[in-house]
């Protein structure tokens, strides 16, 4: 991870096969006896290059005694590189770690040389002179964890990797181990019943847990739902089982799953491999302002039940990150000037899958019935015969307000709030609200036409009727953009002033603009014509990646 103030970018940090690979060791002190040992442990063939010295460390002087190390008893010498490595890669060496401290000349020059042949390189003490460094690594089987504090405290990565072990479950590993198999077993189960499906762990990647394939089209038949069913039935497992009963599982639970798994792929046991019709389901879903802390439970169940999502363009990433990766995802193509087509086809695409059985999230961004045209949606799939469940979701309108610190209510102030759009039917201007003292107003879709909105709030068109009361131009208002996203801005001001403060700023969308009293109750500019707010820091500590940890043990 990268703080603010770090200009290094993020390490790859990847597992590296090293089974019979040669490593290059120079020096002999006890660093270089470590380095030794974690060659051994990795399954390399490590070479020492020393000349003989009385402080040889006793590690080495074992390991080379035993045969698991072989010494070359002299000072380094640049063909090293490439003689002393495995036929099969042209005798080049596959490693190498540089022991003799910064400050020797060798190591510098033995960088140099590495990093030209594309050897990975590790210098002790050195930094700028590696091309990897190891990670403080806790093991469990297959399990393996590693942590990188980038230099900054190898002390406190030990310590962390404590803590984080210290958090798991006993015999985490075993557990792997058995899933890993009943995994393998259930996939021998589908391929015994189907051919032509992709190798086994042609997407095995550890990487792509949380991740998913945008529009990434599952073709239909036997083999791809076979898949998608099998994955579900597995995450079910490894993502909602609490670990500690993951851990407890025995050869027997392992026969009751795959026995479960067998009854739920043919369920009457006569459909002779026919899946039987079952109805689709669709489920109208919000999901909240942009941080996917603030989706909803019933929504985030709807997105990992779901055999297809149909996401609106604005459901921000981190929401979409939660998809599982196996599960069909298409994004609203909207863009100005086709947002009905894209609607319509949208709906096609949803009733197809239905006709087939399907589980369908609509997910929209927000609360579905705020200017999400959720009861239109609604409606399309009632008269088609498939009534939506619709799950409501933390609206823009409100959050934003409420994160940029503006009570929407607020007593003496504030004791009414109106929603509104800045955009009408076919882009026309709606007619704007007449001034109420006590209301907070709240505007969505405005920011594009912001000084067309002021100006009909503040002043009336010429030679029209005069039928409202308009807004004092020092009224207060706020824009708020990307309301719970890490780039949440606030712009706080008054009518007179915001349309200045946002050509300045520039626009940051989605945005919106809350008007009256309530927008200085917390926070006021005085003296400043406008004042400006960067980043979102609502749910900062809520929940540390410590705690989550920690949280994953309890429930354990
Ligand atoms: N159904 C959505 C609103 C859809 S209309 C809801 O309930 O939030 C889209 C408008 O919502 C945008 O033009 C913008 O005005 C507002 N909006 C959506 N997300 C926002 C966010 N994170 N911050 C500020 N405004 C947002």
């Amino acid at each position: 991870m990268k703080d603010a103030g770090d200009q290094n970018p993020a390490p790859l940090m990847a597992a590296w096969n090293t089974d019979s690979q040669v490593h290059l060791i120079i020096g002999s002190n006890s660093l270089a006896g470590a380095r030794c040992a974690k060659s051994i442990e990795v399954g390399a063939k490590p070479i020492i290059i020393a000349p003989e010295t009385a402080d040889m460390h006793f590690t080495l002087s074992q390991h080379i005694a035993n045969g698991s190390a072989q010494w070359v008893n002299r000072e380094f010498q640049d063909t090293d590189l490439r003689v002393l490595g495995r036929e099969e890669v042209d005798h080049v060496v596959d490693l190498v770690f540089v022991t003799v401290g910064a400050s020797n000349p060798l190591s510098a020059h033995v960088s140099k040389l590495c990093k030209r042949l594309r050897i990975p390189v590790n210098v002790s003490d050195a930094p700028d002179l590696c091309s990897f460094t190891l990670l403080s690594t806790y093991t469990d089987g297959p399990l393996h964890i590693g942590i990188t504090t980038s230099g900054r405290g190898c002390k406190l990565a030990s310590r962390l990797r404590r803590e984080i072990a210290a958090f798991l479950p006993q015999h985490l590993g075993s557990a792997i181990d058995r899933l890993g198999a009943v995994r393998k077993r259930l996939w021998e189960e589908d391929q015994a019943a189907e051919s032509g499906e992709a190798a086994f762990d042609a997407e095995d990647d550890d990487t792509t847990g949380q991740k998913h394939t945008f529009n990434n089209l599952i073709t239909e038949g036997d083999a791809a739902a076979a898949k998608t069913r099998r994955i579900r039935w597995l995450s079910q497992i490894c993502e909602y089982w609490p670990l500690r009963k993951l851990v407890s599982i025995t050869d027997a639970d392992m026969e009751t799953i795959l026995n479960a798994y067998t009854a739920t792929k043919n369920p009457t046991n006569d459909t002779n491999g026919v899946e039987p019709a079952k109805k689709g389901k669709i489920v109208l879903a919000g999901s909240g302002p942009g941080h996917p802390d603030l989706l909803t439970r019933a929504t985030y169940h709807a997105i990992h039940n779901a055999d297809l999502i149909l996401a609106d363009k604005l459901v921000p990433a981190p929401v979409l990150d939660l998809i599982p990766r196996r599960t069909e995802v298409h994004i609203a193509r909207k863009f100005p000037g086709n947002a009905d087509q894209a609607q319509e086809e949208f709906l096609q695409m949803g009733l197809a899958a239905l006709q087939q059985g399907r589980q369908v999230l609509r997910l929209k961004q927000g609360d579905p019935y705020l200017y999400g045209r959720g009861a239109e949606e609604f409606e399309f799939f009632r008269n088609e015969g498939y009534s939506p469940v619709v799950l409501p979701g933390i609206t823009s309108a409100m959050s934003a307000s409420l994160f940029a610190d503006i009570p929407a209510t607020h007593r003496g102030v504030s004791d009414q709030v109106l929603i509104c759009t800045g955009t009408g039917r076919k882009g026309a201007a709606p007619n704007p609200p007449t001034y109420v003292p006590t209301q907070t107003v709240v505007f969505l879709m405005a920011l594009h036409r912001l000084s067309a909105l002021i100006d009909s709030l503040t002043t009336f068109p010429e030679g029209s009727e005069q039928s409202r009361t308009l807004w004092p131009k020092e009224t207060p208002c706020a824009i708020v953009e990307r309301a719970s996203c890490p780039d949440q801005r606030v712009i706080r001001s008054t009518l007179e002033h915001v349309c200045l403060a946002f050509e300045e700023a520039g626009s940051r969308p989605p945005g919106l603009l809350v008007v009256g009293a309530s927008c200085h109750v917390l926070h006021n500019p005085q003296g400043q014509r406008w004042a400006i707010e960067e980043g979102f820091h609502a749910l900062d500590g809520l929940h540390g990646e410590l705690e989550v940890v920690a949280d994953l043990a309890e429930k354990a």
